[in-house]
């Protein structure tokens, strides 16, 4: 199963109803960045339609791997 999802590697946003493919260096582009794209060839000073982005720490939840761990029970 491979969906496409944000952030658009050109204007960052998070949510668009339709992922694109970009060039080699932007793979993955928002509807709008990704129409520019595709007209154009390029996204050169080019800035979607201003969405409301607030600046903080990226939040994402890590991959958690629990090890398990031998017992440390021994029968003796
Ligand atoms: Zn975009």
């Amino acid at each position: 199963m491979v969906k496409k999802q944000g952030p658009c590697c050109h204007c960052r946003v998070m949510s668009s109803p339709l992922w694109r493919h970009g060039p080699p260096e932007k793979p993955v582009l928002c509807n709008a960045c990704g129409t520019r794209w595709r007209k154009k060839a390029t996204l050169d000073n080019y800035t979607p339609a201003p969405q409301v982005q607030r600046k903080q720490p990226k939040k994402e939840p890590g991959c958690r791997i629990v090890k398990k761990q031998p017992s440390s029970h021994h029968n003796l």
